[in-house]
């Protein structure tokens, strides 16, 4: 792009003169259809209608009409749902054909829209669609479609197996044998209270049409106001999908799950978009020289910044909260998008369905550097104080301070022998805030994790660290020690928690990093071994359940770091944190958490007084017929004890 352009684009004059209010895209309803679209910068814009999503089907071609702002339009009395179009774009003197980069419906692999009348999109029942209320606590559950269901053992249908549609089977079982849930099933005995989805939006790397062995993470966003075809049971239809999302949204609400959206803002599968071929060059951040900035690792980076990009993002976002209900948003790479607009974001959800009604996180850091228009505050960590506390950012200083450095596979952190002092762990119980080199305003913007889809599993880190031989599948009992001592310390973190899908039963990858393009049985949930790690399932579940009982680990507000009293190292390798657990409705006034990595066991002096053991090495469930303890108490090796005072 030429600098001449780009300092067109950033400049106050340009925003004055085209940025533009209106509803984007194509709306259809019985009393009829309109086209709109934004192209300041271009000469002549023709709406193509056709038959199909694909193929030689054109049934009219039409011109548009520039209006102010740089609008093109057309409307008509008919009413075109089911009608797919694109754009022929005359702009920088070239003309390109593309698709509605609003497109709310589109055709196989999305490279044509659809006109759709969404009300014929609703499933039964959907007017009356509701989230279940707030939990105490948000544990947050990282699933991809395809991975969830793909294993056979989960006992789904072979045609519903990594589609939509698995996500509405409610009573399966291993193997269909009647007696050991899995998917839906599982995860309700689970506890967890928000199912992330791994990206549903309509990516590019997967072929609608291919074989069913193709696999991808989907971060590669080509339609981002459409479901992935993909996991559709037709993706040549374009309501199917856009029923079936709903419908799998509907089940997860009804099952008691709130539903969050994993979205991709920061770049586009191709810079070669609808939003390139609409606006060329305006949606994109270019260096000085012209070319495409790339600080998602992925080639271009959107314009975050630029006033229509802007809009663009939050039109996307109020969306899927409207038409989907979708309860959360987890914001990739929120680092190369900028704060205003975080912001902005947070406040137009709280003004339409209440404040923090619907959850806001994000990866607080980019790939690299990116070209941001001059001035522009980016939401990475260094500017987590600019942010409004109810946006939520993965922590990175715990996971890495629990089972070692990201960068550095064989490098271990507390529970693999790393070692770590008292006091970086008692910030880690705080979620960072108000620690010396804590970013956090208050552990409402913490979010607490060991793993995601991203890197190692927490399993494969810890085989890494702890086994010479790396067997992966195998499950020794060192290494459940040193998962059940992880699982602990991460469920008693101020701030948000959230897991990878299967950490809780040792999921592993087979050792592999980033399995983003990695076949479906590297990436699957393994149900057999889901019910083959019972114990540890088990100790996460029991973990789950305490931490609602506990308000002084809940509190979120910024006043939460004062509720630790003391903080002690009872040995080498050791940390014993105090903490007021006062509330409403709690049972245990003061709270003693305390973690040893050492590989001796620990007499661990109690504060004053009578405690009770809530939680032990193999136990997460002890508070429901807690043990007295008094003066003193065994402190296993690698483990950690959760004790409770009235
Ligand atoms: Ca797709």
């Amino acid at each position: 792009m030429t600098t001449g352009m780009k300092q067109t684009f950033d400049s106050p004059a340009f925003r004055e003169k085209y940025h533009c209010g209106v509803p984007l895209g194509a709306f259809c309803s019985r009393e009829g259809t309109e086209f709109r679209l934004w192209a300041p910068t271009a000469r002549f814009v023709t709406l193509r209608l056709y038959r199909e999503g694909t193929g030689e089907c054109l049934l009219e071609r039409i011109p548009l009409r520039r209006e102010e702002k740089g609008l093109w339009r057309y409307a008509t009395e008919r009413n075109l749902h089911g009608v797919y179009y694109d754009y022929l774009v005359t702009a920088d003197r070239k003309t390109q054909s593309t698709a509605d980069p609003y497109a709310r419906a589109c055709g196989l692999n999305g490279g044509r829209s659809m006109a759709v009348d969404l009300s014929r999109t609703d499933p039964e029942g959907w007017a009356g669609d509701k989230a279940p209320p707030l939990p105490p606590e948000t544990v947050i559950y990282e699933i991809h479609v395809k991975d969830f269901s793909w294993d056979p053992a989960a006992g789904v249908p072979p045609e519903y197996r990594g589609k939509f549609k698995a996500l509405c089977l409610e009573n399966t079982t291993l193997n269909g044998d009647g007696r050991r849930p899995t998917c839906l099933a599982y995860l309700r005995e689970l506890g967890v209270t928000h199912i992330q989805l791994m990206p549903v939006f309509d990516y590019g790397s997967v072929d609608e049409g291919g074989g069913p062995e193709q696999f991808n993470w989907g971060y590669d966003p080509v339609n981002y106001n459409v479901p992935e075809g993909s996991y559709s049971t037709d993706p040549a239809n374009g309501a199917v999908r856009v029923r079936e999302m709903k419908e799998a949204v509907q089940s997860l609400h009804r099952n008691g799950f709130r539903v969050i959206m994993d979205v991709v803002y920061n770049h586009t599968y191709r810079q070669d978009s609808w939003l390139g071929r609409t606006v060329p060059g305006y949606y994109y951040r270019h260096k000085a020289d012209g070319t495409l900035s790339d600080g998602s690792g992925c080639g271009n980076d959107l314009a975050s910044e630029r006033s229509m990009c802007a809009q663009y993002i939050l039109d996307s976002v109020l969306y899927w909260a409207e038409e989907y209900h979708i309860d959360g948003f987890r914001f990739d790479l929120m680092g190369l998008l900028d704060v205003p607009l975080m912001n902005r974001i947070r406040q137009e959800l709280d003004r339409r369905w209440g404040r923090g009604e619907k959850l806001m996180l994000g990866e607080p850091w980019a790939a690299g550097e990116t070209a941001a228009a001059p001035g522009t505050v980016l939401a990475g960590k260094e500017h987590l104080a600019g942010l409004d506390r109810w946006i939520g950012a993965f922590c990175d200083g715990t996971r890495d301070a629990v089972k070692g450095d990201l960068w550095s596979r064989d490098a271990a952190g507390f529970v693999n022998g790393g070692g770590l002092d008292a006091d970086r762990l008692a910030c880690c119980v705080k979620g960072w805030a108000n620690c010396p080199d804590g970013l956090m305003k208050a552990p409402s913007q913490t979010v607490n994790y060991l793993s995601c889809h991203d890197d190692w599993t927490l399993w494969d880190r810890l085989v890494y660290t702890g086994d010479r031989e790396r067997r992966f599948a195998r499950c020794s009992l060192e290494l459940l020690r040193q998962n059940r001592l992880a699982a602990a310390i991460n469920f008693t973190c101020q701030g948000h928690l959230f897991l990878l899908s299967g950490e809780e039963f040792a999921r592993t990858k087979q050792g592999l990093k980033n399995t983003y393009a990695a076949s479906a049985e590297i990436n699957r949930l393994d149900w057999s071994r889901a019910w083959a790690n019972r114990e540890l399932v088990d100790y996460y579940k029991g973990l789950i359940a305490l931490r609602m009982r506990l308000p002084g680990l809940r509190d979120k507000s910024p006043g939460a770091a004062a509720r630790v009293l003391s903080v002690t190292a009872p040995a080498e390798n050791c940390a014993a944190v105090l903490l007021d657990n006062s509330g409403e409705g709690s049972v245990w006034q003061r709270l003693l958490l305390a973690y040893s990595a050492s590989r001796e066991a620990v007499s661990l002096a109690l504060p004053r007084g009578k405690w009770e053991i809530l939680a032990d090495a193999e136990s997460s469930f002890a508070w429901r017929e807690p043990a007295a303890a008094e003066d003193t108490v065994r402190l296993e090796p690698v483990s950690a004890l959760i004790l409770g005072q009235r």
